[in-house]
C-alpha cells in the first residue's frame, strides 16, 4: 500500500512544482501512463512520444539494415520495440508505431529497396502480416499489463483491511499475503508467498480439513476458528472466513482467507466461562443437583460432574441407559425404563423420582425433571436435572416422624391440651398498637368488653383426648371452630391476665384458675398458654389444664387438719396458761368478793351512803367485766372456727396476744416492748390464727429466758414495711439464743429441746404464716438472744375492727 502511494504520489508532487518540461517528469508521466493504460497522454506529449518512438524504430531498422539482418529478424525486434512502445500509451500510438514499423521495412527489406512499392504479393502479406501481428500482440499486451494493474490494485485494497488476509492456491501454497497478515504472523509477504500455508502457520484445525474442503466445495465458504502459530511462537486464536475462488469452469482456483485475531477476546472468553463454570460446577455440587443432556435417538447422553458424583460413576466414562439402569435400584428400574421409553416416544418432558442402588448398598433418592429441547423439531434431545434428595426424604422422614410424635404426645398427654387460632386476635392486638395502646389492663379498665371480644377472637383449632374427657365433649370435633368463651364463664379475670400477659410479649403463662366445661361443670385447673414463635405474629396458641380438684380438695384438707391442729395446740397452751389465767380471773373476782361484802356491810348501816355504794357497785361492774373478758379472751382462742381472711392491723394483733399473755408476762417478770409502726398497711388474715403465732413466739421466748436470773429479761416485737407488697414483724429476746446445731430444725414437726416440749409450736406457726402467703425465719438478735421474723403480704383492703378485750 505504501509502495503504491509513493508510486502514486511522486507525479502529483513534481507537477506542483510547474516543472511541466523536466524530462525526468515526462519519463515518470510516460511510466504513470504506462501503468494507467486507456488514459491518454495530452497531445504534444503524444506528438514527442510518437517523433521519440518513430525515431527509435527508424534507428534501430537502420542498425538492422547495416548488419544486415533479414527481414523476419527486424520485424521481431520491431516488433518488441513497438511493444515496449505502445505500453506507453494508448492504442493509437500502437497503431501509429506499427504503421510507422511497416513502412521501414518496406523501405528498407522489402524490393525494391529505398522504395515503399511493394513488388512481390508475398511481401505485401508479410508486412499486411505484421502490422496485424503489431496491433494485436500490443493490444494483448496492454490488456495483460491492465489485467495486473487492477489486480494489484484490488491487492492493495485488500492492504486497507487490518484482518490477515492470504490467498493459497490449489496446492495450498500462498499467493498473496496483506500486510494484515504480515503484522499479524510476522513474516513479510515476500517470505510467506510460495510457503505451504498450514505448514507455515501451523494450524489447528477444529475439524478436519477435509470436513472444510466438503463445505467449501458446498457453499464456497467457511467460518470457524483456527489456531496458527505466528513466526514467534505465540499461539492465535483466529476467527476465519475462507472463500473459495472459481474459474469459469467453476474450477477452484484458490482460496481467499481472511483472519482476524480472537486470541484475547476468546481468552477472556474463556476466562469468563471457566468461572461460569467454576461457578455452575460448585452451584451443583452445593445444590448437590447434576445436569443431563440425553439424545432419545442416538442414546447419546452427556453429564455434568456433579451427576457423575451423585452416580459414583467415573467422570472419564461415557455413561449410556444401561448405565442408569445398572445403578437404579432394582425395585424401581422397570418403572425407570418405562418413563425413559415412554419420554422417547411421546417426546414429552419427563420427572420422576427413583432409588440409587449404589456399590456400598447404600440407597440414595433422585429427582430427575428433563424437558426437551425444542431447537431442532426433528430432534429428540432432553436436558435435565438430577437431584440427590436423599437428606431432604431423610429430613422429611425425621420431620414426619416428629410430627407424629408430636401428634401421639399432643393426643396422648395426660392432660387436657387445646391448639388454639390466634390470627384474630393477633389482629386485634396489631390494631391496638397501631392506636397507641401501650396498658392493655387501663384499656380493658375503659373498654370492659375488650375481654370477651378476645374470647370470640380465640378459636380452637383441635384438642386432645384428655381435652375432650375433662371437658365433657363427645370428640375433638365438638371443640373445633368453637371460640373458648364457654370456659371462661367462672373467672373471667384469668383470661384477662393471659392477655395481658400476651399484649406485654410474654411466651407463656401460668394460673390456677376455675374453667366451666362444656357440660356445665366447673373444674379447679392448673391453666397454661403458651405462644409459639415470634411474640408479635404468634398466630397460635398451645394451652393446657391440668385437672388440680384433686389437689384443692386434699389442699383444703390439709388446711383443716392444721386448722385444728392449730386449734388443738391453742388449746393446749391454754392449759399450759391455765395457772396464771387463773390467776388473772382470781384477782378481779377476789375484788368483786370484797367489794360485794363490803357493800353488804355498808347496806346494813341505818343510814347507808348511797354514793359510796355507788362507787363500790361500779368497782364490782368494772372487776366483773376484767374477768368477763379474760374469759372471753380465753373463749377465743379456745374456739374452733373456720380460718377467715380480714384486712387486719399486725400491731392490733400484737396488742390483742400481748393482753392475753399480760398476767404470764408479768408473773415471769419480763419486759415487753412493742414498737408500732403508725401507718402501716393492713394484712389480710385470720385474726386468731395470727395472735396465735405471736402468743407462740413470745412464750417461747419467755420459756428461752427463764434461767436469766442475772439480767432482765426483754422481749421485743417490731412492725416494718418490707417493700410496697409485705409487711415484716419480728420477734426478738435477750435469752441464750438457738444453738448453731439446731438451727436448721427448729420448724420440723416435733423437735423440741424442753423436757415437755412438744416440738409444734415452731411448725404450727409456719403452717399460719405461709396459708397467710407469708414466709417465717429463725435467727440471732444483735444481743444474742433469739430473733424470729415473719412477712406477710400487705393488701388495700379497709382495716377490720378487732375484737379488743379491755383490762
Ligand atoms: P416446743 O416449744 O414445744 O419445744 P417449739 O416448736 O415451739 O416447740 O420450739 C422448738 C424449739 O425451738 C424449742 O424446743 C427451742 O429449743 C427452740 N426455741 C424456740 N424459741 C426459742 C427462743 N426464743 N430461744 C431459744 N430457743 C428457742
Amino acid at each position: 500500500m505504501k509502495a503504491w502511494s509513493r508510486r502514486t504520489s511522486g507525479p502529483v508532487t513534481k507537477r506542483h512544482r510547474g516543472a511541466a518540461d523536466d524530462p525526468a517528469i515526462w519519463i515518470q508521466r510516460s511510466i504513470d501512463a504506462m501503468l494507467s493504460p486507456g488514459r491518454p497522454a495530452p497531445f504534444p506529449r503524444l506528438l514527442l512520444l510518437w517523433v521519440f518512438g518513430s525515431a527509435a524504430l527508424g534507428g534501430l531498422s537502420l542498425i538492422c539494415f547495416a548488419i544486415g539482418l533479414n527481414f523476419t529478424t527486424v520485424a521481431f525486434i520491431l516488433l518488441i520495440t513497438i511493444v515496449l512502445l505502445s505500453l506507453l500509451d494508448s492504442l493509437i500510438s500502437s497503431a501509429v508505431f506499427s504503421t510507422v514499423a511497416v513502412l521501414l521495412l518496406n523501405y528498407l527489406f522489402v524490393d525494391p529497396l529505398y522504395t515503399f512499392a511493394v513488388g512481390d504479393i508475398r511481401d505485401l502479406v508479410a508486412l499486411a502480416s505484421f502490422l496485424c501481428t503489431s496491433l494485436a500482440v500490443t493490444a494483448l499486451v496492454r490488456r495483460v499489463c491492465a489485467l495486473e494493474i487492477r489486480h494489484r490494485d484490488q491487492a492493495s485494497l485488500l492492504d486497507l483491511t487490518t484482518d490477515a488476509v492470504f490467498v493459497r492456491d490449489g496446492n495450498d501454497v500462498i499467493t498473496f499475503w496483506n500486510r494484515g497478515a504480515e503484522a499479524l504472523y510476522g513474516w513479510e509477504a515476500k517470505e510467506a508467498v510460495g510457503q505451504v500455508a498450514d505448514r507455515l502457520l501451523r494450524t489447528e484445525f477444529p475439524v478436519s480439513p477435509a470436513d472444510i474442503n466438503a463445505a467449501m466445495l458446498q457453499g464456497g465458504h467457511w467460518e470457524g476458528e483456527l489456531v496458527h502459530i505466528a513466526r514467534d511462537g505465540r499461539r492465535l486464536r483466529v476467527a476465519s472466513r475462507w472463500s473459495r475462488q472459481l474459474n469459469a469452469n467453476r474450477k477452484p482456483i484458490g482460496t481467499l482467507e481472511s483472519s482476524s485475531d480472537v486470541t484475547e477476546h476468546r481468552r477472556s472468553e474463556d476466562a469468563l466461562h471457566r468461572s461460569q463454570a467454576a461457578y455452575l460446577a460448585e452451584a451443583q455440587k452445593l445444590s448437590q443437583t447434576g445436569s443431563f443432556g440425553w439424545n432419545a435417538e442416538s442414546g447419546e447422553i452427556f453429564w455434568s460432574d456433579e451427576t457423575f458424583r451423585i452416580f459414583e460413576l467415573d467422570p472419564r466414562k461415557t455413561p449410556s441407559l444401561d448405565t442408569v439402569l445398572a445403578r437404579t435400584h432394582p425395585d424401581d428400574r422397570e418403572a425407570v425404563r418405562a418413563q425413559l421409553d415412554r419420554a422417547a416416544r411421546e417426546r414429552n418432558d419427563f420427572a420422576h423420582e427413583h432409588r440409587l442402588l449404589m456399590a456400598d448398598g447404600t440407597v440414595k433418592h433422585l429427582r430427575v425433571v428433563a424437558r426437551r429441547m425444542t431447537d431442532d423439531p426433528d430432534r429428540v434431545q432432553f436436558v435435565g436435572a438430577v437431584m440427590d434428595v436423599t437428606a431432604q426424604k431423610q429430613a422429611n422422614a425425621d420431620l414426619e416422624r416428629s410430627e407424629q410424635r408430636y401428634r401421639h404426645l399432643f393426643s396422648r398427654m395426660p392432660i387436657a391440651l387445646w391448639q388454639l387460632d390466634a390470627s384474630r386476635l393477633v389482629e386485634m392486638f396489631r390494631e391496638l398498637r397501631a392506636q397507641g395502646v401501650t396498658d392493655l389492663s387501663r384499656y380493658i379498665d375503659e373498654h370492659p368488653d375488650f375481654v370477651a371480644a378476645c374470647m370470640d377472637a380465640l378459636i380452637h383449632q383441635e384438642a386432645n383426648d384428655r381435652a375432650v374427657q375433662m371437658f365433657g365433649a363427645r370428640d375433638a370435633g365438638d371443640f373445633v371452630g368453637q371460640p373458648v368463651s364457654y370456659a371462661w364463664r367462672e373467672n373471667p379475670d384469668t383470661f384477662r391476665r393471659a392477655m395481658e400477659s400476651r399484649y406485654n410479649g410474654h411466651i407463656s403463662f401460668e394460673e390456677e384458675t376455675r374453667l366451666s366445661t362444656l357440660d356445665g361443670r366447673v373444674l379447679d385447673v392448673h391453666f397454661t398458654a403458651s405462644r409459639v414463635g415470634p411474640i408479635n405474629d404468634l398466630e397460635a396458641s398451645l394451652v393446657s389444664a391440668i385437672d388440680i380438684s384433686g389437689r384443692i380438695r386434699a389442699q383444703e384438707r390439709l388446711h383443716q387438719v392444721q386448722a385444728d391442729f392449730a386449734h388443738a395446740a391453742r388449746v393446749a397452751m391454754l392449759g399450759e396458761l391455765t395457772a396464771s389465767m387463773a390467776h388473772e380471773i382470781n384477782q378481779p373476782l377476789a375484788a368483786i368478793a370484797t367489794n360485794g361484802a363490803v357493800s353488804l356491810r355498808w347496806l346494813d348501816r341505818p343510814d347507808p351512803d348511797l354514793s359510796e355504794l355507788k362507787d363500790i357497785t361500779e368497782s364490782i361492774v368494772s372487776d366483773a367485766r376484767r374477768a368477763a373478758d379474760i374469759v372471753a379472751r380465753v373463749r377465743m382462742m379456745a374456739s374452733r372456727k373456720a380460718p377467715e381472711r380480714l384486712a387486719l392491723s399486725i400491731d392490733d394483733v400484737v396488742r390483742d396476744a400481748l393482753l392475753f399473755l399480760r398476767n404470764e408476762i408479768k408473773s415471769r417478770a419480763v419486759i415487753v416492748v412493742h414498737r408500732e409502726l403508725a401507718g402501716a398497711p393492713p394484712v389480710l388474715g385470720d385474726r386468731t390464727q395470727l395472735q396465735q403465732v405471736i402468743v407462740n413466739l413470745a412464750i417461747n421466748a419467755m420459756q428461752a429466758m427463764a434461767q436469766q436470773h442475772d439480767r432482765e429479761r426483754r422481749i421485743a416485737i417490731s412492725t416494718e414495711v418490707l417493700d410496697s407488697r409485705a409487711l415484716r414483724c419480728t420477734v426478738e429476746d435477750n435469752g441464750p439464743g438457738i444453738r448453731p446445731e439446731y438451727a436448721g430444725r427448729l420448724f420440723e414437726s416435733f423437735f423440741t429441746t424442753k423436757d415437755n416440749g412438744m416440738g409444734m409450736g415452731l411448725p404450727i406457726c409456719r403452717s399460719i404464716i405461709e396459708a397467710h402467703g407469708g414466709k417465717i425465719s429463725a435467727g440471732s438478735a444483735d444481743g444474742g438472744g433469739a430473733r424470729f421474723c415473719f412477712t406477710l403480704p400487705t393488701t388495700t383492703l379497709p382495716t377490720t375492727a378487732g375484737s379488743e378485750a379491755k383490762m
